[in-house]
């Protein structure tokens, strides 16, 4: 798709659904294998499977000015940055994206089978409202996951969603009443 379409599509998810934060899965969604959190290969040997439509979207995001963060249950929080950094365009500043992954630094006694993604996000608003005074309801969250418990979790509790089988999925955001929400 050209990459103006990207830019069309955020700007649709801005005006007429009101997202604030768009949310993105690594494994399966943003790169096209599963890690299983255990990648430990070279992190040049992860970017080659980085999907092209979600890279392009995220690059609209950032030029967008739309706050975009990593939610994952994979720990490898500081590959996944690296990732970003060596796939977006050097205008893009990967640095804003916040990843939150299962670190062990802020996800103690959470039981994940039952709240799918939930409590990731409510991790990153609660930095956004820390640092940079954004307030923000989960009305104003698009998550993007290949899972579907995780996909149905968010969008019990209010978040936009899409069911991510592969780029060809991205095109439900050129058209907002098509978005499960
Ligand atoms: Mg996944």
């Amino acid at each position: 798709m050209p990459s103006d379409r990207y830019a069309k599509m955020i700007k649709t998810l801005q005006r007429k659904l009101g997202i604030k934060l768009l949310a993105i899965d690594f494994d399966k969604t943003l790169v096209d294998i599963h890690t299983g959190g255990l990648w430990l290969r070279e992190t040049s040997d992860l970017v080659h499977h980085v999907r092209p439509g979600v890279r392009s979207l995220i690059a609209s995001a950032l030029t967008a000015n739309l706050r975009v963060c990593i939610v994952t249950f994979s720990s490898q929080v500081t590959l996944i940055s690296n990732v970003l950094k060596a796939s977006l365009p050097p205008e893009c500043e990967a640095d804003h994206i916040i990843i939150r992954g299962c670190s062990g630094d802020w996800d103690n006694d959470i039981d994940f089978n039952r709240c799918g993604k939930q409590y990731h996000l409510q991790s990153v608003m609660q930095e956004l409202k820390e640092k940079h005074h954004m307030e923000l309801t989960f009305e104003q969250v698009m998550l993007i996951d290949d899972d579907g418990d995780n996909v149905d979790y968010a969008r019990r509790n209010g978040c936009k969603t899409l069911l991510f089988v592969d780029d060809g999925s991205l095109k439900a955001l050129k058209s907002p009443k098509k978005l499960k929400s």
